[in-house]
């Protein structure tokens, strides 16, 4: 069918947690519109605005199902969202609701039973809900011969809603990921290996809202570069979501050997992960940081264990919030799965710690040991230095300052 504009593919983004935050709400509207702004840059995308407590995704008049299907995908993988729906606005007249209710109801695939469920924001609108409802369900009924209506619990909603100069139409509806806007919740400091948990404890920060920065420690120049190209790939999976704002990598091959020449055996690795802590709390200052991130879980490896998270914990003052320490490893792999990061988690790479690992890892570290190993290097001077080396690469982040400025110059901002 021609669209003119009074015909319009739209996704509608609905939100629920932003609605428990009383006068916070506004804030967490505009930087959830924002994120959204910022991550959808596909080109049949036309604007973005608000209407009645949603968040409306317009795409071209040209876009197609398959682009609006794509659409809603990707938006509901953005912290924030809590459903997702596909559909028109239309003008306000009941022909063009009927034509578009066909349409979206056509478009939601596998489905029985369904209803109508019409809403009008201003009794303005000549024709009352009931009657809509009646209206548009007849005809309905008349295109879907085989389909049954059933009032309770319909396998799908056709929602008729008139708002302001429009009417808009949607049936086909999927659940988001939930969660707070990226941005509002202050910053952290991820540790992120090319392993499989810590791009998903990133992921759950993300979603509850914090702007992630990730610090990559390499083995280099011990090692190849492998593992820093894996975390590259994943830092441009989880910037789809908003997920990484910038991710240090950080080349400590050389500190491990020294490490590795002179502490006993199995407190290698905690020595290791209290060298990694420092840096990357050095960075969370850099950074503005209020905290670390790990993907530890408890008991999952040898460093994992309480003794071991603790004696890591010890060697900074900041605190660490470990998102996974009550999953179990296939909870863990369902959700990189969901992310995207999965596959290239499952690659292997030798990163920092496979370098120089222990034949018998300590799996109970006792502080007064660690402390007397520490004296046998001098890390005191290696922080500043190491931190002096550090590259960075920046992410698709609308809450970071190089994004943000990217698209001011573009000239492209938000609608209201
Ligand atoms: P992952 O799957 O995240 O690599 P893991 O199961 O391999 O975790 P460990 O090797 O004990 O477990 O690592 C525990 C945590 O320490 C990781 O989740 C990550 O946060 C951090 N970490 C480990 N290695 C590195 C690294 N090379 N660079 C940055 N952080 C690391
Ligand atoms: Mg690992």
């Amino acid at each position: 069918m021609a669209q003119t504009h009074d015909f319009q593919r739209i996704c509608f983004v609905h939100y629920h947690e932003l609605g428990l935050k009383g006068k916070n709400r506004s804030t967490f509207e505009r930087q959830l519109m924002r994120n959204i702004e910022g991550l959808i840059t596909d080109n049949f995308v036309e604007h973005v605005g608000r209407i009645s407590g949603r968040i409306v995704v317009y795409l071209q008049p040209d876009a197609t199902y398959q682009q609006a299907e794509d659409l809603l995908t990707q938006l509901s993988m953005i912290p924030g969202t809590a459903r997702v729906s596909a559909g028109f606005q239309v003008g306000r007249n009941i022909n063009s609701m009927i034509e578009a209710a066909k349409i979206a109801l056509h478009e939601v695939d596998d489905f029985y039973t369904w209803k109508v469920q019409a809403r009008r924001a201003h009794t303005d609108f000549e024709i009352n809900s009931m009657d809509m409802n009646a209206i548009i369900g007849e005809a309905l009924v008349n295109e879907f011969p085989d389909k049954k209506v059933k009032m309770k619990n319909p396998d799908v909603e056709v929602r008729v809603e008139v708002v302001q100069a429009h009417a808009y139409i949607f049936a086909r509806s999927i659940q988001g990921i939930g969660g707070l806007p990226v941005g509002t919740a202050g910053k952290v400091v991820c540790l992120l290996s090319s392993g499989i948990d810590s791009p998903v404890a990133m992921w759950r920060m993300a979603r509850r809202g914090a702007t992630c920065i990730g610090v990559h420690f390499s083995g280099r120049p011990m090692t190849q570069a492998t593992s820093e190209y894996l975390v590259d790939d994943i830092g441009h999976v989880l910037e789809k979501f908003g997920a990484v704002a910038r991710i240090y990598i950080v080349p400590i091959g050389e500190y491990q050997r020294e490490i590795a020449a002179c502490v006993p055996q199995g407190l290698r690795v905690v020595m290791y992960r209290r060298l990694m802590m420092r840096v990357a709390e050095k960075i969370a200052h850099m950074e503005g940081a209020k905290a670390l991130v790990t993907g530890e879980s408890l008991g999952q490896v040898a460093s994992q264990t309480l003794d071991n998270l603790a004696a890591t914990h010890e060697a900074v003052d900041m605190q660490i919030l470990r998102p996974l320490i009550g999953n179990d490893k296939l909870e863990i792999i369902a959700e990189a799965q969901r992310i995207g990061t999965f596959d290239i988690s499952n690659n292997p790479a030798p990163d920092c710690c496979t370098l120089f690992m222990p034949r018998n890892p300590e799996t109970h570290a006792k502080m007064p040991e660690v402390l007397e190993a520490e004296k046998l290097y001098d890390w005191k001077s290696w922080i500043d230095e190491i931190a002096s080396e550090v590259t960075y690469t920046e992410y698709n982040c609308p809450t970071s300052y190089a994004y943000r400025n990217r698209i001011r110059s573009q000239g492209h901002t938000a609608q209201n």
